[in-house]
């Protein structure tokens, strides 16, 4: 297998400047020259959004790519029109012009550097496992939707490719750049594209079969009152604990008359976006992931 052109996606959410800013770090600073076997091309996907310091003007582009949606001309909104340039440019899912992408955010919660996998194949389970063996701390969060949708239902920008991994960096607030986050940003990305060039000169890699992965099990919402209002906040406890164990009756909201709110779930899980900005308006708190080990090559 050769992948020979590659594209690295920044601004899929117009307030996350980490990814924008690193693609013009990535250029000024030449850091893509010393890979000779693949092209690279940096993309800003929705330059709308990012002038504006919005996460999108409309809809979320990274829910927009479903192929149900790629097809429905009735959408009429910038993001649905703005995807299926994107498809255009990057697409089709059937035959993409670009062997893999790339997709860099960032997130308010605590999560550190966590690359994101939507799909499970070999290609992007080792290229985790060999990022994570060269940054220490590094978490893999594993979407298993492609296992219920396949690649053509999935909504998300890198599902265009087959070959693909989502990174996500934080704690960082939305809408600033800062110097630890932006090379923790560049370091990953070299990382991933450092296993591209290897896959390419068929070097073998050195890392084993099995890799850890927090799987996504479901979002949580926060109390709501009887107009739907957000009726608490994330108690101080959970906050900044993402990835971490989270055990029954341990406390996760705190309501504004005072009550604490006490985990209910029987199961131990590990939540993430953990008081994430982006989705308040979705009252969502955080989600809940499960730890499991994933075979690489089955
Ligand atoms: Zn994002």
């Amino acid at each position: 297998m050769k992948l020979e052109k590659v594209t690295i996606v920044g601004g899929t959410h117009g307030n996350e400047y980490t990814g924008p800013y690193l693609l013009k770090f990535l250029k000024e600073k030449n850091l893509l020259t010393k890979f000779s076997t693949f092209e690279t091309n940096l993309f800003l996907a929705n330059p709308k959004a990012y002038e504006k310091n919005v996460r999108f003007l409309d809809v979320d582009l990274n829910r927009s790519f479903s192929q149900e949606d790629l097809s429905n001309s009735s959408l009429g909104h910038y993001e649905a029109d703005r995807a299926k340039v994107i498809h255009q440019l990057l697409g089709p899912k059937s035959n993409p012009k670009t062997d893999f992408i790339l997709d860099v955010h960032t997130t308010t919660a605590n999560m550190g550097v966590t690359l994101i996998i939507v799909d499970n194949n070999p290609f992007n389970l080792e290229m985790a496992a060999f990022v994570k063996s060269k940054i220490p701390g590094v978490s893999i969060l594993y979407n298993p939707m492609a296992e219920q949708a396949g690649r053509e239902g999935l909504p998300f920008l890198n599902s265009l490719t087959e070959h693909s991994i989502g990174i996500e960096l934080g704690p960082i607030a939305n809408g600033i750049v800062r110097q630890d986050v932006l090379l923790q940003a560049c370091d990953s990305t070299l990382a991933c594209l450092e296993y591209i060039e290897m896959v390419n000169n068929e070097t073998e890699i050195p890392v084993g079969n099995e890799i850890e992965v927090f799987e996504k099990v479901k979002p949580v919402s926060f109390p709501l009152d009887s107009h739907g209002n957000i009726a608490a906040i994330v108690h101080e406890y959970l906050q900044d604990r993402d990835f971490k164990p989270l055990h029954k009756n341990h406390p996760v909201f705190l309501k504004l008359d005072g009550e604490v709110v006490l985990n209910q779930e029987e199961e131990t899980y590990f939540p993430i976006f953990i008081n994430e900005a982006a989705t308040y308006y979705l009252s969502i708190a955080y989600s809940l992931t499960r730890k499991r080990l994933l075979k690489i090559r089955k």
